[in-house]
């Protein structure tokens, strides 16, 4: 889901366990490439990643096996993703799995098919991030080329009635930064983190313009509201290959529908590798280090505003990055504790 424009708020403390103890912190598992909108934004369905057969996606037992490699590694924390991953019917095993196995699970949605599986899926996210791009149906519906507004309206509703630790990603584009306001304002109603994610160029878009990321930095400290200053401020130049930022494939794996770890990032493979426990041995050997220490020079890591990758990455070096996410990351942790507190009073008073 969104991985374009990811979607990513890991736990303070799963950020800063990776650089301390050497493992990767998270892994983004694409479920499925496939997804029933077709944002502007993004090019995961339709793209050159759908050619790929569902036929050959991964089993639930091989993604289960997956989950317990992933955990020999190290990783703290799964992000669900596609595509949109509510489309494998077996995702609400996965998760369960997942959750029983330790790890803290995020996944994000479109909400066309969060509705009817709100129930089974109850109780089985740390973070469950619903994307919504205006605070109007329009243009929201049409920068999704779907008609999932209704849908993200009641999934807000039922997330806050079943508990659920839910919050939107509006994707910040040079078209909707004058919404910001109204989007605010129904954080507060509705009871969410608005975490505002700037659009960068990939699919042959263009990337959100800086004076819009200094609209959205003007608002980081309103109620509500999760803006990351050191992704605000790594939006100017990207990572340089001379002084990479980035540490995907260090702090943070790719693995691939049907079963391959994606070097360095999903964006931009340059290598598969068959994800399986011969990767736990490869992961120990000096050509694997080396595959490690180059992240962020290639050529096409140059100026690259991946967020979900550099923000992981920020915690791999003690720098201005570092210590502005971390600020940014302790206040979206004291924001959610408050709004959570918001919800069940108004739970409470609407019971
Ligand atoms: S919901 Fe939109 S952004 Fe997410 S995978 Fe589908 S087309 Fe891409
Ligand atoms: S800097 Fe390179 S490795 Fe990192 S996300 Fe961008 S393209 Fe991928």
């Amino acid at each position: 889901m969104q991985k374009g424009l990811g979607a990513v708020v890991p736990n303070l403390f799963d950020l800063a366990a990776g650089p301390i103890s050497g493992k990767p912190v998270m892994a983004y598992y694409y479920v499925t490439y496939k997804c029933n909108a077709r944002c502007v934004f993004c090019n995961i369905p339709d793209g050159p990643m759908d050619i790929l057969p569902a036929s050959q996606y991964s089993s639930t037992e091989t993604v289960i096996e997956h989950l317990r490699i992933l955990k020999h590694l190290g990783v703290r924390l799964i992000d669900f993703t596609g595509g949109e991953p509510l489309l494998r019917k077996d995702m609400g095993h996965l998760l369960r799995t997942a959750k029983d196995m330790g790890f803290r699970t995020q996944m994000t949605t479109n909400c066309t098919l969060y509705p009817r599986k709100a129930r089974e899926l109850q109780g089985l996210f740390d973070i469950l991030n619903f994307s919504l791009c205006s605070p109007e149906a329009e243009p929201h519906n049409t920068i999704r080329r779907d008609n999932s507004y209704d849908s993200v309206m009641e999934s807000l509703e039922i997330a806050r009635e079943l508990g659920e630790p839910y919050q939107v990603i509006f994707v910040l584009t040079n078209d909707n930064s004058h919404f910001l306001p109204a989007m605010i304002e129904m954080a507060r109603e509705k009871h969410f983190v608005l975490k505002v994610q700037p659009e960068w160029e990939y699919f042959g878009n263009d990337g959100v313009a800086m004076d819009n990321i200094k609209i959205a930095r003007k608002l980081a400290k309103e109620k509500n509201v999760y803006v990351n200053m050191a992704e605000a401020e790594i939006f100017s130049t990207g990572n340089l290959k001379e002084k990479p930022r980035c540490k995907a494939a260090n702090a943070a794996l790719a693995i691939s529908p049907d079963g391959y770890l994606l070097y360095p990032c999903y964006h931009k493979v340059a290598q598969r590798i068959k994800f399986d426990w011969n990767t736990v041995k490869f992961f120990e050997t000096p050509k694997w280090k080396e595959m490690q220490k180059k992240v962020g020079t290639f050529s096409f890591c140059d100026g690259c505003r991946n967020l979900c990758y550099l923000h992981p990455s920020f915690y791999y070096r003690a720098d201005r990055y570092f210590v502005l996410s971390a600020l940014a990351d302790i206040r979206y942790l004291r924001e959610r504790r408050r709004i959570e507190s918001e919800r069940r009073q108004y739970l409470a008073a609407t019971a």
